[in-house]
């Protein structure tokens, strides 16, 4: 059968939104989960004092946290069979020549860099078992143009590109990657969207064809999914998860 149980999974973005959800998932398939945020975790965190999860703070686009969060994974459990990177940032929409270069590298090194360092550490751990599975977050502006700025929209669009090669490279030896491509969800970086009146979150539901925003938790149970055996012949795509957006 088909499990991951005892699955060793290495995640970022795990204090907020669509990562916290994927990490409350995979525990509760009985994964091993080591999670890493630039932010503390909040003292609520359902999972903060789970037996089979470790956290640790850092910025993904230093590539000492990368080698920290690998060798920590290592040393708790002699293994990684599975990689999430799912932090990033949203930039505010701007255009390019609204877009600094301050926030171009930060949008970058976030979204982009940071998946590149984190995967760089963890493929030659994945290549020496001969298998390991890689899930990035792209996003619907990973496909198309409107769902973020100069900068967020560039970073998503390499996020497939990044996710296809990778594939590409290593599929003979046993790795599998795949990237997501999340529409509408409600997480804290859209929060500004349902403020007041919640006048843009309306219209991006209304817009969808679903009729409505997503949880976190489905983006998560996409990520179960292409994470586990069950996705093994799905190789170097992006599966958008966007209640019908792209289909217009
Ligand atoms: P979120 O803001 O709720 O969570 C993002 C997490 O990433 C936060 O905990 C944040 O602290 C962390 N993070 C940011 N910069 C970091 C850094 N340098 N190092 C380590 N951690 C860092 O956002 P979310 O909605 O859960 O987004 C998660 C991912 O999904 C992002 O990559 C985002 O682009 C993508 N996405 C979200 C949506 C959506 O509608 N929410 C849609 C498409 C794609």
């Amino acid at each position: 059968p088909t499990t991951l149980e005892e699955q060793v999974v290495l995640l970022t973005g795990v204090a907020s939104g669509i990562g916290q959800a994927q990490c409350e998932a995979f525990l509760s398939a009985g994964a091993r989960v080591v999670g890493v945020d630039l932010q503390k975790l909040d003292p609520a965190c359902p999972f903060k004092d789970h037996p089979k999860f470790h956290f640790m703070q850092g910025d993904v686009s230093q590539s000492l946290t990368a080698k920290n969060a690998t060798r920590l994974t290592l040393e708790k459990y002699g293994r990684i069979d599975i990689l999430v990177n799912t932090a990033g940032i949203l930039d505010g929409f701007s255009p390019t020549l609204e877009t600094s270069e301050a926030q171009w590298d930060l949008v970058m090194g976030t979204n982009l860099k940071g998946t590149y360092l984190f995967t760089n550490e963890v493929l030659p751990h994945m290549l020496a078992q001969k298998k390991g599975t890689v899930v990035n977050m792209s996003s619907i502006a990973g496909l198309v143009a409107g769902g973020g700025g100069a900068a967020y929209t560039a970073s998503k669009h390499a996020i497939v590109g990044y996710t296809k090669q990778l594939d590409l490279d290593y599929a003979k030896q046993g790795i599998r990657a795949n990237a997501i491509a999340p529409g509408a969800i409600r997480t804290p970086m859209n929060k500004a969207d349902f403020e007041g009146e919640a006048e843009m979150a309306k219209w991006v539901a209304s817009e969808t064809p679903a009729g409505r925003w997503a949880e976190p938790e489905e983006v998560a149970n996409l990520t179960l999914y292409l994470a586990s055996d069950l996705a093994d012949y799905i190789h170097g795509t992006v599966i958008p998860i966007d209640g019908g957006w792209l289909e217009k």
